[in-house]
């Protein structure tokens, strides 16, 4: 088969980790049949720099007429000054706006070989974890009306959280169809003890949840949900919440994996149309030295074969060479241990490919 990719290299380290990644999805064409046609668009800092702007119509119209999107990541010191709507990072939010982008997939996953770099107690965590928070994007308190009124207590401030039933269906029905590809357990996370919004929530999911016979759906309030995720985190498989308490559990939840350099992500539109991206920063920090573990952005690939292209197989092998490599020993800088000197970004992307 034959597909199309849009590939925003943006800035810092993104460029780096982007042609690993494409390194290994050239590797996975190559042994499973498929042609992978890359098309470079430009957003984030060498956007503003080339056109003037962070998110030029151009890369919108190629991004729609693909099939996926893939983007290192966007942003550093060079355009701090800039006013926000200008920056780079607002090419982020162009993305999502325009591509519909509202359901955000960030897998938290600990591989048994790093462990180690868990914050969480080896009994918790053993056997490894695997967890996917699926996070509404584009409604909730972030886009809901706010503003400023006069009350005999001051200035009050208030930002509306709302939910309509059509948004709930849908952010639903990406976490049941996951859970379909996976352990077939939903764990909806609300404050229905406390808001409206959130009884229409839990009401809408259940009846979401009549169509999955075969997935165990529960509810939990999201005080609990945050304590259960380092107490029981074994108990999750699939998580489904509003957009402000899925900003905050799918954080925590990543940081039991104890490494940003390993951390995918993927947001969906309607259809099979999604962006991958991993879930760190530029990190301008380390960029042209080599050091950023290119992981992430390899494994934002493999849920791009797996979620949009619906190519399972093909999925897994990327996900067991990222495994074979953590087994063999390999380790980049940031997830360092012991003796081994680390692989570099480049090394890390060849050794990869080579276990395809
Ligand atoms: P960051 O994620 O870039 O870096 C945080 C720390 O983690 C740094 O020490 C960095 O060296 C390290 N790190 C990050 N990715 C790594 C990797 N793959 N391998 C090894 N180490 C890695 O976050 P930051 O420093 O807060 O932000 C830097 C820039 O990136 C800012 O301009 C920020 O706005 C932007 N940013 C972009 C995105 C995105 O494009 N999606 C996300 C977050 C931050």
């Amino acid at each position: 088969m034959e597909y199309n990719i849009a590939v925003v290299r943006g800035d810092g380290i993104g460029p780096e980790v982007i042609s690993e990644a494409i390194k290994v999805l050239n590797a996975v064409g190559e042994k499973y049949g498929h042609t992978f046609h890359y098309q470079y668009v430009l957003a984030g800092g060498e956007a503003i720099d080339e056109t003037g702007r962070c998110l030029p119509d151009e890369t919108v119209a190629i991004a729609k007429a693909s099939d996926a999107v893939l983007l290192g990541a966007v942003g550093g010191p060079k355009w701090d000054t800039l006013p926000g709507d200008e920056r780079p990072e607002r090419a982020l939010l162009g993305l999502r706006k325009e591509l519909g982008l509202f359901a955000n997939l960030r897998p938290a996953m600990v591989f048994d070989e790093l462990a180690d770099a868990s914050p969480l107690k080896p009994e918790i965590i053993a056997g490894g974890l695997d967890i996917v928070v699926v996070r509404e994007l584009t409604g909730g308190i972030y886009f809901g009306e706010k503003g400023f009124k006069d009350t005999d207590m001051g200035t009050a401030a208030y930002d509306v959280e709302q939910y309509s039933e059509g948004e709930v269906r849908r952010i639903a029905r990406v976490a049941f169809d996951m859970a379909m590809k996976r352990n077939k357990r939903v764990t909806s996370i609300d404050k229905a003890n406390v808001l409206e919004s959130s009884r229409l929530w839990r009401r809408i999911v259940a009846e979401v949840a009549g169509d999955y016979p075969e997935v165990i759906l529960d509810n939990m309030y999201v005080d609990n949900g945050a304590m259960q995720l380092v107490r029981n985190p074994k108990h999750f498989d699939v998580i489904v919440t509003s957009n402000i308490f899925g900003d905050i559990l799918s954080d925590e939840a990543s940081q039991i994996t104890g490494s940003i350099g390993m951390l995918p992500s993927a947001s969906l539109a309607d259809g099979n149309f999604g962006m991958y991206e991993p879930v760190h920063g530029s990190a301008p920090d380390i960029a042209g030295t080599g050091k950023a573990n290119p992981l992430a952005t390899i494994l934002s690939a493999g849920m791009m074969l797996r979620y949009t292209f619906g190519l399972m197989e093909e999925a897994d092998a990327i996900d067991n060479a990222v495994r074979a490599f953590l087994k063999e020993g390999c380790r980049t800088l940031d997830i360092a241990t012991g003796d081994a000197a680390p692989l570099t970004t480049s090394e890390t992307g060849d050794k990869v490919a080579s276990l395809i």
